[in-house]
């Protein structure tokens, strides 16, 4: 069983990514896959339950108490995809950690890592360095860290930060870096500047995934690419992407660049002039 964290800049890209990636995964692969939604948004898998919000992991142990059954926390949804959402404290109150923490801790109990399991992914809240941040590498949990980055100053600069995280982790347990997926913005040589970054850092970009309205499409239809248009050129790109997950072998202790360095990396890449 491999289990994945997928981090990266607010607003980039990790909830669409992990659906549309674990959708290919499942459906192109027949892979059998867990995604935990660590977000207390809770929206990290309403595209592969056609659109359903499904009921937080806390709100229900809220709602009913100790006694809950894995029925009530765990959905199936796109090709056997099973979905949790961790869900969160209310708004200002309280802390997204232990909330990831309680629902990771029930999810054991209650029997839901099976052995068949080929992939559990937690798709994790933002880029902030605190609360759940580093909750699924701390827990032992996710051993593989992908980070959904563009060619954007602050989606670099997010992902520089978070490898700092990582190696802080790495070091201690035993979670890597798999790589970076870049998820494009369409800015101007932004394959060749996430390739010199990811190389920087010692790792990879592992995938360029192109920008396409049909994500927004197949979101209105409450459904991933995969789903709506498997064989679309985005549908296909998201077929790659799996693939190149699945096949993966470059794991590293990342080496998060001094801030002189990554704008040294910025400017010979033309981003400084903008
Ligand atoms: P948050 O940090 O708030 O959880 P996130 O990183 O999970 O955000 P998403 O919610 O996945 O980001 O994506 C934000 C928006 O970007 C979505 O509405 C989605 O439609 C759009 N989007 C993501 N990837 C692509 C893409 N490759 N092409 C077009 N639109 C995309
Ligand atoms: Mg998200």
């Amino acid at each position: 069983m491999r289990q994945v964290a997928i981090y990266g800049k607010g607003g980039i890209g990790k909830s669409t990514t992990t659906q549309n990636l674990t959708a290919a995964l499942a459906y192109r692969m027949n892979k059998k896959i867990m995604v935990v939604g660590c977000d207390p948004k809770a929206d990290s898998t309403r595209m592969l339950l056609g659109g359903l919000q499904q009921k937080t992991t806390l709100d229900t142990l809220r709602e009913e108490g100790e006694d809950v059954e894995l029925d009530s926390i765990l959905l199936e949804g796109f090709h056997g995809i099973k979905c949790v959402e961790s869900g969160g404290p209310e708004p200002g109150v309280g802390c997204a950690g232990r909330g990831i923490i309680t629902s990771i801790g029930l999810l054991e109990q209650l029997g839901a890592y099976t052995d068949d399991l080929d992939y559990v992914f937690y798709d994790v809240l933002g880029d902030v360095v605190c609360g759940g941040f580093a909750m699924p590498i701390r827990e032992g949990k996710a051993k593989e860290i992908y980070i959904v980055a563009s060619g954007e100053l602050m989606a670099i600069y997010a992902a520089n930060n978070i490898c700092k995280g990582i190696q802080k982790y790495a070091n201690s347990g035993g979670v890597r870096l798999g790589g970076i997926i870049c998820n494009s913005r369409n800015v101007d040589r932004e394959r060749d500047l996430i390739e010199a970054f990811a190389k920087a850092l010692g790792s990879q970009m592992i995938f360029f995934v192109p920008r396409d309205n049909i994500v927004q499409r197949a979101e209105i239809n409450k459904k991933t690419v995969t789903e709506f248009e498997p064989e679309s050129t985005q549908g296909l790109a998201y077929k790659s992407l799996a693939e190149a997950v699945e096949h993966n072998e470059l794991f590293v202790i990342p080496k998060p660049l001094p801030i002189p360095e990554l704008e040294k990396l910025m400017s010979d890449y033309g981003l400084m002039d903008i």
